[in-house]
């Protein structure tokens, strides 16, 4: 008997396994022409300057329009790094945040930075810094208003050429952020040792945040990391006023959440920033 469960368990594995591979499959071909179809478009999420709640840039995060329909980067991200098309879709990004930012400059006078999500495919790819060159010459972006992220758990490889991309990437003027921060294992010799510029406390911290005195702690410590490494430290997932305001006491420079607004599309975002330059959180 309990061999015949074993096996009808074995089953039921193996179709949802099946059916999984067959979506993944679907979804990598249909991602193939989602560029020239003109099927993605960016979100901004405003970042906040802790100090005076001020916004001082914002976050693209992808999205994909398919037959009207918006699906989340969480349900093609992982797609694109295994099939490598997150490395022409990643161009397409890139330059599209970068011709972004221009507008908030000369439309509304406004010197914000921007910053995009970058994986580790990504900044393999041999013509990374050509095309980033490329880019920011096309665009005519300032460098120091361009600010990549990359994730905690990516960077754990430690790799002497990764290093090298992000100090190649750190001479052109750009700044780069440690995406997640808190959700790898990375030794505080392990940071001091990468090119980056600030740290992103993750949302799963963020969300405990004075629930305990423990898990204030640990954010705490993460602030000071910061503060100990000579990095700026944001963080993102605000979702109440009250954790603005622990932020805030902790020492916290920037943050992120839907406390202060939800990611916007590129005309709800030049909207926000004409009605709400100074955005005030509470
Ligand atoms: P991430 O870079 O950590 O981005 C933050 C995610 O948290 C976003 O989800 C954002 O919409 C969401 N978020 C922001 N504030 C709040 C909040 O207060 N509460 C909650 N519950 N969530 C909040 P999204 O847009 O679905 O993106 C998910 C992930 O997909 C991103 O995580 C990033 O790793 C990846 N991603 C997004 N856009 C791009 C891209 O252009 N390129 C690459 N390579 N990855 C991207
Ligand atoms: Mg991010
Ligand atoms: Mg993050
Ligand atoms: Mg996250």
């Amino acid at each position: 008997h309990a061999k015949k469960h074993q096996r009808a368990g074995y089953t039921e594995f193996g179709q949802e396994f099946e059916q999984q591979l067959q979506r993944r499959l679907q979804v990598a071909s249909e991602l193939r022409h989602c560029v020239e179809r003109n099927e993605l478009q960016l979100y901004y999420q405003p970042q906040i300057c802790l100090k005076d709640q001020k916004v001082i840039g914002a976050e693209a995060l992808v999205r994909w329009i398919k037959d009207g329909k918006m699906i989340p980067p969480g349900e093609f991200i992982s797609t694109a790094e295994t099939s490598g098309f997150i490395v022409p879709m990643g161009y397409w990004i890139l330059e599209e945040a970068c011709n972004e930012q221009i507008r908030w400059h000369t439309e509304l006078g406004l010197q914000l930075k921007v910053a995009v999500n970058v994986s580790v495919r990504q900044l393999k790819d041999p013509s990374f810094i050509g095309r980033l060159d490329d880019i920011l010459r096309r665009t005519g972006i300032d460098a120091k208003c361009l600010e990549l992220e990359v994730t905690e758990s990516m960077m754990m490889e430690n790799s002497r050429d990764l290093r090298k991309i992000l100090q190649l990437i750190r001479q052109r003027g750009l700044s780069i952020a440690l995406d997640d921060f808190g959700t790898g294992y990375s030794s505080l010799s392990h940071l001091q040792e990468l090119p980056i510029n600030l740290l992103k406390i993750d949302r799963s911290f963020i969300s405990k945040v004075t629930k305990s005195e423990e898990d204030r702690a640990i954010t705490s410590l993460m602030i000071k990391t910061g503060e100990l490494l000579k990095l700026r430290v944001i963080a993102e997932g605000i979702e109440e006023a009250y954790q603005h305001e622990e932020l805030i006491k902790l020492g916290c420079h920037e943050a992120q959440g839907y406390h202060y607004s939800r990611p916007l599309s590129k005309a709800d975002f030049m909207a926000l920033l004409q009605e709400y330059p100074e955005l005030e959180s509470s």
